[in-house]
């Protein structure tokens, strides 16, 4: 298990589970941490983030998958919690500059609430 509490100075999802920056907290459990993204792409647009900081999906390895693992058994409890389960959702990572990675430090985007179709985030 990847140490929960291995938070990075000056990252910004690290400073938010510190409570350094407020955050609108949707749920939290001893290994994420899940907030509203400050620039909802959707009606539902929730950050879900692993208690340690893990740059990218390029950082996932065999000793911290379980925390991963922990992460994605949150996902569908935080869609039931926001009503959104039964009509569907979105969960989107970016990775790198391809994709548009703008916080270094792991994170699920939970989208819902819209028809979305095609439509890449
Ligand atoms: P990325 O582009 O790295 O996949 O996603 C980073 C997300 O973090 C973006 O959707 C962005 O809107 C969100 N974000 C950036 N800064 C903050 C912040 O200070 N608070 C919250 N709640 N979300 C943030
Ligand atoms: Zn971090």
């Amino acid at each position: 298990m990847a140490d929960v509490m291995s938070f990075k100075d000056d990252c910004l999802f690290c400073k938010i589970m510190r409570g350094d920056i407020p955050s609108d907290k949707v749920y939290a459990d001893s290994f994420c941490y899940a907030f509203r993204d400050i620039n909802p792409q959707a009606p539902t647009h929730v950050l879900i983030v692993p208690r340690a900081h893990i740059p990218s999906m390029n950082e996932v390895r065999w000793d911290n998958d379980d925390l991963v693992a922990h992460v994605f058994s949150a996902i569908p409890k935080i869609a039931r919690q926001e009503g959104v389960d039964e009509r569907g959702y979105r969960v989107v990572c970016n990775c790198g500059a391809d994709a548009g990675q703008t916080v270094q430090h792991l994170h699920f985007h939970l989208l819902a609430g819209t028809d979305m179709g095609e439509k890449l985030i």
